[in-house]
């Protein structure tokens, strides 16, 4: 990388860098992003408030709970739920989430960088 290139290089693509990003990179700057590529969208969308929320949501639909707390008549105990059911659905979701923030960033031509480990 070479930061001459760019106008602002934001480390870390959280969602306040994310944002930071964009707001720069509407205003005509030149912005690269870094951050280390299982980490893009940062905590939020790795072990924060997607796969945390996902998680849930996945135990209450697989489990037939939330169903069952409305009274619901069409409620069945659905049983045996593994942690591969639940964990598979959070996957899935935190892989969209993190191409959507990849493609939101580069789509405001924001350059990517790969973050490396000197230590
Ligand atoms: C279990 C859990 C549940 C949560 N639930 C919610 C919720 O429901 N609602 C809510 O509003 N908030 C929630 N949060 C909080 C939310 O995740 C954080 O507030 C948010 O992620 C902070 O965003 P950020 O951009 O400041 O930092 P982060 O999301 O932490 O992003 C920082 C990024 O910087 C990168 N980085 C750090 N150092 C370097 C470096 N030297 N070089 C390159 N990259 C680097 C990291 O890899 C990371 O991607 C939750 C958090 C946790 C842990």
């Amino acid at each position: 990388m070479n930061a001459s290139e760019y106008d602002l290089v934001v480390v870390g693509s959280g969602p306040a860098g994310q944002k930071g990003a964009i707001a720069a990179a509407k205003a005509r700057k030149r912005v690269a992003v870094i951050d280390w590529p299982a980490m893009i969208g940062g905590v939020s969308v790795h072990t924060g408030t997607i796969p945390s929320k996902t998680m849930r949501e996945a135990i209450f639909q697989l489990t037939g709970f939330a169903v069952k707390t409305l009274g619901g008549n069409g409620f069945r105990n659905h049983g045996d739920i593994s942690v591969r059911d639940v964990s598979s659905r959070v996957s899935t979701i935190v892989a969209r989430e993190t191409e959507l923030i990849r493609d939101q960033l580069t789509r405001n031509t924001i350059a990517i960088i790969k973050a490396v480990r000197c230590f």
